[in-house]
């Protein structure tokens, strides 16, 4: 497969065309950013650990029936996934109340959930991703009825199968967000990244009774290093990954 002309370079990856025009070449950089760029960071390794955790959980999820745009891992940084035309949605789950939902409602960071909770945000840096509901999203024709349906039912999956990976490695899947696009032929299908930088991880293996985060709060609330957080969560998914049969790359 040959890398050929970058196509987009966000805020965490570039994105290239292939000479297949169904594929995309996806390299992990180590930039890390919150609050939609106002704090930014160069952070060694953070790229290489992002595109090795997002492979294995790809991996697991579909070892779990839940497909996705993933294809293989390349090397330490890249990766081939299926073309896609996203939909400009983040697509957020809650299991555990945490960050923005909490501090709207004014409930305790880790107040448990009755259920969990499915949100959509515009996905605007402009606009700082206002949150919009189900007719707001039909109503500006950014997914249709049949679709949000599918991206919803599909997303309430993608909980369940990574609340179970993430359970599996006592660590707890506080909340979530992922993005779905539609293939050239029209299925619609996980895509982005599923990381650290994307997922709130809390160490249930942690008995201090104060929250041990494994994951991007680290750099946004100033708490710490995320590489070793990071490198804790690969480990304990590399671990899981072999126990069952499932590829790391
Ligand atoms: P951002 O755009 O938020 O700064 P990234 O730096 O992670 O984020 O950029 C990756 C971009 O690639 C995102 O805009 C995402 O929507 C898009 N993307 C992810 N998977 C695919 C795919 N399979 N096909 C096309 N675009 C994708
Ligand atoms: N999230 C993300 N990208 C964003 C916003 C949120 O990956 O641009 C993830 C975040 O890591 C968390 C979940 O979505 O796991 C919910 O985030 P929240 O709405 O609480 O926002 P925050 O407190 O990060 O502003």
């Amino acid at each position: 497969m040959e890398k050929l002309e970058k196509l987009y370079e966000g805020k965490a990856k570039k994105l290239y065309a292939t000479d297949d025009p169904d594929v995309l070449w996806v390299e992990y950089m180590n930039q890390a950013t919150a609050g939609n760029g106002a704090k930014k960071a160069q952070i060694e390794g953070k790229g290489s650990l992002n595109n090795h955790i997002t492979t294995v959980i790809f991996n697991l999820l579909k070892a779990r029936g839940v497909k996705s745009h993933f294809i293989k891992r390349l090397s330490d940084t890249d990766q081939l996934v299926r073309t896609m035309h996203m939909y400009p949605l983040e697509i957020i789950m809650r299991n555990t109340a945490a960050g923005s939902f909490a501090k709207r409602y004014g409930v305790k960071e880790g107040t448990g959930l009755k259920r969990p909770v499915l949100e959509f945000c515009v996905k605007s840096d402009e606009l700082g991703d206002p949150f919009i509901n189900n007719d707001g999203i039909i109503a500006l024709n950014l997914a249709s009825d049949k679709e949000l349906d599918e991206i919803s039912r599909q997303a309430r999956a993608v909980n369940k199968a990574l609340s179970d990976i993430f359970s599996s490695i006592a660590v707890q899947l506080v909340d979530f967000k992922i993005e779905e696009g539609r293939t050239p032929d029209g299925e619609i299908l996980l895509a982005d990244e599923i990381t650290p930088d994307t997922c709130r991880l809390w160490d249930l293996k942690d008995a201090s009774g104060k929250i041990e985060h494994l994951d991007k709060d680290l750099f946004r609330r100033d708490l710490g290093n995320i590489i070793p957080a990071y490198e804790e969560i690969y480990d304990r998914l590399k671990t899981l990954a072999h126990a069952e049969g499932v590829a790391t790359e």
